[in-house]
């Protein structure tokens, strides 16, 4: 019975034949065409996100056949250690409820040797990644970035160095002034592996105005985004979604990803993030709705499944964002890829995120194994490290953290 977790239980073909007959017309043939594996327009869809009940219902047992079609049972996982290096940053996103300034208790910035330190507890805990994330510091400049990078190495050479969105791109480069170009070649020489494809938001000029007062424009975005693929240093891709925002800004957005994964093959995966608006100022005062709904986190991650087929084919769900319970039930509507380990993740919690720091890879296998899927841990590329279809992930792996200072 497991495996019908938050499910009717009836066989998946038999499933989704009911769903689809009992669907709209104008909804299955979309819905139909996305099983013949045909690519979906922009039209297509808006009309499914403006799906509800009978449709709805349609909509999410199509995108977990299109799943299981594309990337199998396998659900994967990246053990990876987030290293929020700094916290310092004046820039003011109004999403944003991680920035500090200096001074304040709580504003951190991480020393060389602290990077290092994580970085080796992080490899004995059984990490291929870390994820290097931060505020943008007055003081930081390029050669500050590469010296992040380095210190990683140093420390743990085999490790896949994961980091810095274009926002801190475009601020190192700017800093020292040099092209994107030159700062992303530094990096890649001090060996960054790849880009979180961050700071997206939602690439549309009205609402980053509203968001970030585009101090990152779209346009920006994608050029950094395009110049690191050109170079060989691919990203994720990512939308914050459930702000000012709608269907029409997420087909847009949704667009531009495939048009730059067609031009590139960059993209490793798209992760649909939820926004946490607890301690957002911009929900704070009044500006932004409280987070996506529950129907919208359905929707957007299935949806992206079927415009994304053949083009982005790993749909991540953030547990970090939306609990581990919601991200099961997710992983039976469209996505294959419960994300990482995470080992003191703290942007998210800084804006209130409710979900915990960790989840372990057992705890990983635990949740996979409930919803009848077989768990797997891959590295930031996508490639299997180990399945464990009946076995465990290494205890040590479980070994608490030491402090953090
Ligand atoms: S989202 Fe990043 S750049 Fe914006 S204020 Fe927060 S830390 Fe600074």
């Amino acid at each position: 019975m497991l495996r019908t977790f938050g499910r009717e239980a009836e066989t998946e073909p038999h499933r989704l034949e009911k769903r689809l007959a009992s669907a709209s017309r104008p909804i299955r043939k979309v819905l139909e065409a996305s099983l013949e594996g045909k690519e979906l327009g922009a039209s297509d869809a808006r009309a499914l996100f403006e799906t509800r009940a009978e449709d709805l219902q349609a909509l999410l047992e199509t995108a977990d056949a299109v799943r299981r079609r594309r990337v199998g049972e396998t659900v994967t996982f990246v053990v990876v250690r987030n290293i929020n290096f700094t916290n310092i940053c004046y820039t003011g996103c109004r999403f944003c409820g991680f920035a500090k300034r200096e001074g304040d208790p709580e504003a951190e910035f991480l020393s060389l040797e602290e990077i290092a330190r994580r970085t080796k507890e992080a490899a004995a805990r059984g990490a291929t990644e870390v994820c290097m994330q931060g505020g943008l510091h007055p003081r930081m400049k390029a050669e500050d970035y590469c010296a992040i990078v380095r210190a990683v190495k140093e420390a743990v050479p085999e490790i896949h160095v994961h980091a810095f969105s274009p926002f801190e791109i475009k601020y190192g480069a700017g800093r020292s002034r040099i092209s994107v170009e030159e700062f992303l070649l530094r990096l890649k020489e001090e060996g960054l592996g790849t880009i979180p494809g961050t700071a997206a938001e939602i690439l549309d000029t009205r609402i980053r105005k509203t968001l970030t007062k585009d101090k990152l424009s779209a346009r920006e975005w994608v050029e950094i985004v395009k110049t690191a693929h050109r170079l060989g240093i691919r990203s994720s891709s990512t939308m914050m979604y459930g702000h000012v925002d709608g269907p029409a800004e997420w087909v847009a957005h949704f667009e531009t990803l495939r048009e730059i994964q067609k031009e590139t093959g960059g993209f490793t995966e798209f992760v649909p993030l939820g926004f946490v608006h607890y301690d957002a100022p911009i929900y704070l005062d009044g500006v932004a709705r409280p987070g996506p709904t529950r129907e919208e986190n359905f929707k957007v991650h299935a949806v992206a499944r079927l415009f994304f087929q053949g083009w982005i084919d790993n749909i991540q769900v953030s547990w970090v964002k939306l609990g581990p319970r919601m991200a099961q039930y997710i992983l039976q509507r469209g996505a294959n890829d419960f994300g990482g380990t995470l080992m003191n993740e703290s942007i998210s919690r800084s804006a209130g995120a409710r979900f915990g720091e960790e989840i372990s890879p057992a705890e990983f296998c635990r949740y996979i194994r409930e919803i009848g899927r077989i768990p797997a841990q891959r590295n930031t590329v996508y490639e299997i490290v180990a399945r464990y279809e009946t076995t465990d992930p290494p205890s040590e792996w479980e070994q608490p953290l030491a402090p953090v200072h």
